[in-house]
C-alpha cells in the first residue's frame, strides 16, 4: 500500500468535499505522522487542534482500549460513569454548573442555539455573531457563520442570524432588537485568520449581554482545552461567559463535544427538549477524562505559554529576517498565526505546499496568516524545527 494507490481508492469513492494534500496518513505518535510511503511529516496543525496531547497519547489509547472492552455505547437513557467523570471535571474547572454533550463542535453550538432560543422565551431568537467568525457546517452553524463563501448556495438559511462588524461595539449594539436573545463569539477568531479579540472588545460584548439581558455564547471549540495556554480562553478575558462550546481537542481524537453552560440558563432545558444519540459515549468519554487530567496536571498549561511565547518569538524574528514576506506573529499560547505582507498574501497556499514538500504539515488560515496548531505536547526543538523549515521555504521563494 503507498499514498499513489490510496489516494486513487480514496478519490475514487468520495464526494469531493476536500482540498487534501497528496499523503494518504497511516500512523501517528506524538508530534509526528508517517504516510503510506514512509514519509514522516511533523505535524503543526493536530488535526485542526485536536490531537493536543500528540497522536497515540499512551494514556487516552490505554482509556481507549479498555472502555472499548467494557461498554462501548448505551444511548442516554441510561446513566454510565465516564460520561458522569468527565462532565464533573468539567464543572470543577469552568464556570459553569451543567454539561450537554454530543459529538462535533458543530452539534455543540447547534444545541447553544436552541438553548439561547428557549432561554430567551417568547419571541426572542435573533442571535449576533461576528464576521469573519467561524461556527461549524451545519445550517444553523453555517448562518452563525459570519462569512459569505461558506453561505453560498446553501440558502435559504435559518432566519434569526446577524453579523456585526469585527471590533466595533457601538455597530454591535445597534443591531440589537427586542428579538436578540444571544451574542456569539469566538474569543479569538481560529478559521477566520487567527484573530483575538481585544480584551476590552470582548469585556464589552459582556457588558453589553448584561444591559440587554443576552446571553453571551463563547465558541471555544478550537481555543479551548488548553490550546490557548489556559484551560479555557475566557479566562484571560476577565469575564464569565453564559455558555460555552466545546469539541476538537476535548477527545484527542475521538469525537466529542460539549456546551457548558449555568444553572439558570441550563434549566431552559427539560426532557425532551434536545438529545443526542451518542452525545457522551463512553469511548469517548474516557478519552476525555485522560485529556482533561493530564491538561490539569502541574505544569501542563504554563508550559503551553512558555512554548506559544517561544514560538511567537521565533515567527517574530522570521518576520524580521524576511521583511518582505512576513508581517508578524499573533495568536494565544500555542494557537500563532504569522500574518504575511501584502504581496505574499496571494502566495499562502504555495508556501504551505512547500512546508509540506519539506515535511511540516501548517495550514493558510483566512485567507491572511499561516496558522500553527501544533500538539501542546510539542518541544522546542520541534519548534526551532518548523522555524528551520520556514526559514528555508523563505529563502527560496525570495531567490
Ligand atoms: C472546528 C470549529 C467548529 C466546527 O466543529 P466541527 O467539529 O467540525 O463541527 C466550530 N467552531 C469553531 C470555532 C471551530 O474551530
Amino acid at each position: 500500500m503507498n499514498n499513489q494507490k490510496l489516494i486513487a481508492r480514496s478519490n475514487s469513492v468520495f464526494i469531493n468535499t476536500y482540498g487534501r494534500y497528496p499523503a494518504a496518513m497511516i500512523e501517528g505518535k506524538g508530534c509526528r505522522l508517517t504516510d503510506a510511503d514512509g514519509r514522516v511529516f511533523l505535524d503543526f496543525l493536530a488535526g485542526i487542534a485536536v490531537c493536543s496531547l500528540g497522536h497515540c497519547h499512551p494514556a487516552v489509547t490505554a482509556a481507549i482500549c479498555a472502555q472499548a472492552s467494557k461498554l462501548v455505547h448505551v444511548s442516554n437513557l441510561y446513566h454510565t460513569l465516564p460520561q458522569t467523570e468527565l462532565a464533573e471535571l468539567l464543572v470543577a474547572n469552568s464556570f459553569a454548573d451543567r454539561v450537554f454533550m454530543c459529538n462535533s463542535g458543530a452539534e455543540a453550538n447547534e444545541a447553544a442555539i436552541k438553548l439561547a432560543r428557549k432561554a430567551g422565551g417568547e419571541g426572542r431568537y435573533e442571535i449576533i455573531s461576528l464576521e469573519g467568525s467561524f461556527h461549524g457546517r451545519t445550517l444553523a452553524a453555517v448562518a452563525a457563520t459570519g462569512q459569505a463563501k461558506f453561505h453560498k448556495g446553501f440558502e435559504p438559511l435559518p432566519a434569526g442570524f446577524i453579523h456585526a462588524p469585527f471590533g466595533d461595539l457601538a455597530e454591535l449594539e445597534k443591531l440589537i432588537t427586542p428579538q436578540t436573545c444571544a451574542i456569539l463569539c469566538e474569543p479569538l477568531q481560529g478559521e477566520g485568520g487567527v484573530r483575538p479579540l481585544p480584551v476590552e472588545y470582548l469585556q464589552g460584548i459582556r457588558t453589553l449581554c448584561d444591559r440587554h439581558n443576552l446571553l453571551l455564547i463563547l465558541d471555544e471549540i478550537q481555543v479551548g482545552m488548553g490550546r490557548t495556554g489556559t484551560l479555557f480562553a475566557y479566562e484571560q478575558f476577565g469575564i464569565t461567559p453564559d455558555i460555552i462550546t466545546l469539541a476538537k481537542a476535548l477527545g484527542n481524537g475521538l469525537p466529542i463535544g460539549a456546551l457548558l453552560t449555568s444553572e439558570k440558563v441550563a434549566a431552559a432545558f427539560e426532557p425532551g427538549s434536545h438529545a443526542s444519540t451518542f452525545g457522551g459515549n463512553p469511548v469517548a468519554c474516557a478519552a476525555a477524562v485522560v485529556v482533561m487530567q493530564t491538561m490539569l496536571g502541574e505544569g501542563f498549561l504554563a508550559d503551553v505559554r512558555a512554548k506559544g511565547e517561544y514560538l511567537a518569538a521565533g515567527l517574530n524574528k522570521l518576520s524580521r529576517m524576511f521583511p518582505a514576506i512576513g508581517a508578524g506573529a499573533r495568536g494565544m499560547g500555542l494557537i500563532q498565526g504569522l500574518a504575511l505582507s501584502p504581496e505574499f498574501i496571494p502566495r499562502g497556499p504555495e508556501i504551505v505546499n512547500r512546508l509540506f514538500e519539506a515535511g511540516v504539515l501548517a495550514n493558510f488560515a483566512g485567507g491572511l496568516v499561516l496558522r500553527f496548531l501544533p500538539p501542546l505536547v510539542v518541544s522546542r526543538a520541534e519548534i526551532d524545527e518548523l522555524l528551520a523549515a520556514l526559514a528555508r521555504v523563505f529563502a527560496e521563494m525570495l531567490d
